[in-house]
């Protein structure tokens, strides 16, 4: 039978460690603080600034949103975020992407602290994780996966790693991920030709595709451990992830679900990137 790896068990761990690490900042007269900005107010910036806001509170972190108008000029955007690098009573800034159009992400991006950079946005903290140095600020979704398999005690040395998908946000970085811990890493995307033959070989399978379902039981191996990074919503608006779970869970020996997968692990590991940010930033680390 296969095992349900649950992203919601992996995140209340994390929160428990979480909350101890800010109970001992905030003994030694330390308060950890993430500031979010957003540009604009697109109804999914908003929805995940409210989860992201209330989890802060939770967890004892500080949480400050800086809305801009979604007219904001680039120029303006930078002066902000270079204004909050100086700010030393923030420790993490995240900026929710996309921006508008007018304003280019690339230019955007050198412009953050890679001290507070705690979503992974700079090149010089994605350069780390492509090179596979050590780096406190890896990209959140990634290394919800990573928890997700050291939680269970998921050996990944000499293991066969699929990922579908070559995004920057997931796929390329988790690659590197697992090939820092010794895997043998193969990443699929839409030129990929046998993508069944692909998938067929792998011991630990992740879907970052963004398409609903889209790995069937037969692109599986008996035995496989199936990571399901997508998140999707069904024609009767349920979401759901890339993997059709009730086929795929039939041949596998361990699968994440969606929802309570690895989306709910997340923005807890923002949370614990905040955490080390403030340890740094105070020479506690
Ligand atoms: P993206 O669209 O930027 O990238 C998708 C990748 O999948 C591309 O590299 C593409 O080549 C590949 N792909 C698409 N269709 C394919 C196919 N049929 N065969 C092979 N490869 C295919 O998406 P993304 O931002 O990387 O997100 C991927 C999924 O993960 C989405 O469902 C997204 O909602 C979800 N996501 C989840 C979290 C989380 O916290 N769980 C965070 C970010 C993204």
């Amino acid at each position: 039978m296969t095992k349900i790896l649950s992203g919601s068990e992996v995140a209340e761990a994390l929160k428990q460690k979480i909350i101890s690490e800010v109970k001992n900042l905030k003994q030694q007269g330390f308060k950890p603080v993430l500031c979010i900005v957003m540009v604009g107010k697109q109804p999914d910036s908003v929805a995940y600034v409210k989860s992201a806001s209330k989890k802060c509170e939770t967890m004892g972190i500080g949480c400050r949103i800086k809305t801009l108008p979604e007219d904001i000029r680039e120029e303006e955007l930078i002066k902000t975020i270079q204004e909050l690098n100086e700010d030393k009573t923030i420790n993490g800034i995240m900026i929710m992407l996309p921006l508008p159009t007018h304003i280019s992400q690339k230019a955007v991006k050198y412009v953050i602290s890679p001290e507070k950079d705690v979503d992974c946005l700079n090149p010089v903290n994605v350069s780390k994780v492509m090179s596979g140095e050590k780096c406190t600020f890896t990209p959140c979704t990634p290394s919800a996966v990573m928890e997700i398999l050291k939680h269970y005690g998921i050996d990944i040395q000499g293991k066969k790693a699929v990922i579908i998908g070559r995004s920057m946000v997931v796929g390329r970085p988790l690659a590197m991920m697992l090939l820092k811990e010794n895997a043998t890493v193969t990443i699929c995307h839409t030129k990929t030709v046998n993508l069944k033959e692909e998938t067929r070989r792998a011991d630990i399978l992740v879907a970052a595709a963004g398409k609903p379902k889209m790995v069937k039981k037969d692109m599986v191996d008996d035995g496989a451990i199936v990571i399901d990074v997508g998140i999707n919503f069904d024609e009767d608006g349920k979401m759901c992830g890339d993997v059709d779970f009730d086929g795929v869970r039939q041949v596998t020996s361990m699968i994440t679900p969606v929802p309570k997968g690895v989306g709910s692990v997340t923005s807890t590991v923002l949370m614990k990137h905040v955490i080390e940010a403030c340890k740094q930033q105070n020479n506690l680390a």
